[in-house]
């Protein structure tokens, strides 16, 4: 599933491409249910010879502002979310399509916008503002007001493990489960621990590590999309953790320990997270 690297990953191959400033010329929606708003005949008129202005991202939702079209009351936010297995990239018109390609946008330069995505959980929207679709959500990571201490009002009162917590968009945005388990095993932190149990040492620990993880992370898929381009990977290994209990511990051999929180597979080290 794209964690927060995948949609940063993504964003950075769609400006490489160079999509910013290309217009759309048409919309070929091939599943319905995956246009939100408003409806998928309104969301291909909608896009219809609009330029692309900007490749924004904000949490895991890419967001696209448009200009031109006519009436100029159209709405200018286009906005993708990719779901479980959604890929968003920039092919020639020319090259056969990928067979789960859903939805492809044609664009004025003989390229093409291909929505690929398995299966179909992506979500994509025409709206006026984003405040009609995204949800409420933490800073992001990289932002100066990503501190210990807004962490730890969200923590607070909450017994929760601190894995779980690390999952809601409104605490971290962008972390999943792979980056959650993989920044409480640079923390030292285990991830059954009650969130509001947390000193503030070790928040400053688990902060500083949510940084250390992505800032990892978009270095290999950087370093990938140099190595691949035109054709960069959509998903690498880029955490530390083996997430398998017959592999040993990078720091201690320990043999890792697999368990689950609220039903998603988690992995730590039963000796360095405590
Ligand atoms: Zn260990």
């Amino acid at each position: 599933m794209p964690e927060l690297p995948e949609v940063e990953n993504t964003r950075r191959n769609l400006v490489r491409a160079g999509l910013s400033g290309s217009t759309i010329t048409g919309a070929n929606i091939t599943w319905a249910n995956t246009v939100k708003k408003p409806s998928a005949a309104e969301l291909a008129k909608g896009l219809k010879d609009r330029t692309i202005q900007d490749i924004q991202r904000r949490g895991k939702y890419l967001i696209f502002p448009l200009s031109g079209g006519d009436p100029a009351s159209l709405p200018s936010t286009f906005i993708v979310h990719l779901g479980m297995t959604g890929r968003l990239y920039v092919q020639p018109q020319s090259q056969k399509p990928h067979p789960m390609t859903r939805h492809s946008f044609p664009l004025d330069d003989g390229r093409e916008l291909r929505f690929e995505d398995g299966r179909k959980f992506g979500k994509l929207w025409l709206v006026d503002s984003t405040d009609e679709v995204l949800p409420a959500m933490s800073p992001e990571p990289f932002d100066d007001d990503f501190t210990v201490e807004t962490l730890a009002e969200s923590f607070v009162g909450r017994k929760a493990p601190v894995k779980a917590l690390l999952l809601e968009q409104s605490i971290v945005c962008g972390l999943g489960n792979l980056y959650a388990d993989e920044s409480l095993f640079l923390a030292g932190i285990h991830p059954e621990r009650p969130a509001s149990g947390l000193s503030t040492d070790e928040l400053a620990r688990l902060r500083q590590a949510i940084i250390d993880a992505l800032t990892a992370a978009y270095g290999v898929y950087d370093r990938s999309r140099d190595q691949h381009w035109p054709d960069p990977p959509a998903a690498l290994t880029t955490w530390s953790h083996p997430r398998d209990t017959k592999a040993g511990c990078p720091n201690c051999g320990t043999n890792m320990t697999g368990i689950r929180v609220r039903a998603r597979g988690t992995y730590f080290c039963s000796k360095c997270q405590v």
